[in-house]
């Protein structure tokens, strides 16, 4: 159902055209090689959802997460968790990626990475993450007014469409979509 994208790819990918939510915590794994247990949930389903295969997805996570723990400890505690989300082990659920409602109404804790950083984050994070995507300050100023008014969702519409330069009418609703469409725009 999804195209394949191919491990090698995803560092640009993650730049071009991965939500907020979704870079954060990809960043945040490159950075700590690590995240807890609901940013690997929240971030495994999205990269399962972009096409990433199960195999490649196994890669991903050994290889930032065995410079943290260490290769046995990462297929001992982890790599379970990894091909649960892909229906591998347990009930064998195809579980789907999360959708903004579930990701905006989560509660992360002190430590934890995910969630909706239009949400979660204090003013202060949220500028500059949105600085470090490239958003200028005009746009900025336009997406702070948003989230005061507690609309996420459109938060996120402004900064894609800042970003990618056309309107997005629909509306972001799913990281998923964030991220289809701004393949659709770049290709
Ligand atoms: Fe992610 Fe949705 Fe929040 Fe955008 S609005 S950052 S896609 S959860």
């Amino acid at each position: 159902e999804y195209a394949e994208i191919s491990l090698k790819d995803i560092d640009q990918l993650a730049k071009t055209s991965f939500p907020l939510c979704m870079r954060h915590q990809f960043d945040k794994l490159k950075e700590d090689h690590h995240l807890k247990h609901g940013g690997r949930m929240q971030l495994g389903l999205f990269l399962k959802g972009v096409g990433l295969n199960l195999d490649d997805a196994l890669a991903f996570w050994r290889a930032e997460f065995s410079k943290k723990v260490g290769l046995e400890k990462f297929e001992k505690e982890y790599a379970y968790t990894i091909r649960h989300n892909y229906g591998k082990e347990g009930k064998r659920t195809d579980y789907t990626p999360y959708s903004c409602y579930k990701i905006i109404s989560s509660t992360p804790g002190a430590g934890d990475h995910h969630g909706c950083p239009y949400r979660h984050f204090s003013e202060e994070n949220l500028r500059a993450a949105l600085s470090r995507m490239g958003v200028n300050s005009r746009a900025t100023e336009d997406v702070m007014n948003k989230v005061r008014n507690r609309h996420y969702q459109l938060a996120c519409t402004l900064t894609f469409e800042a970003l990618h330069g056309v309107p997005c009418d629909a509306g972001i609703n799913h990281p998923n979509q964030y991220f289809s469409d701004s393949q659709k725009i770049l290709h």
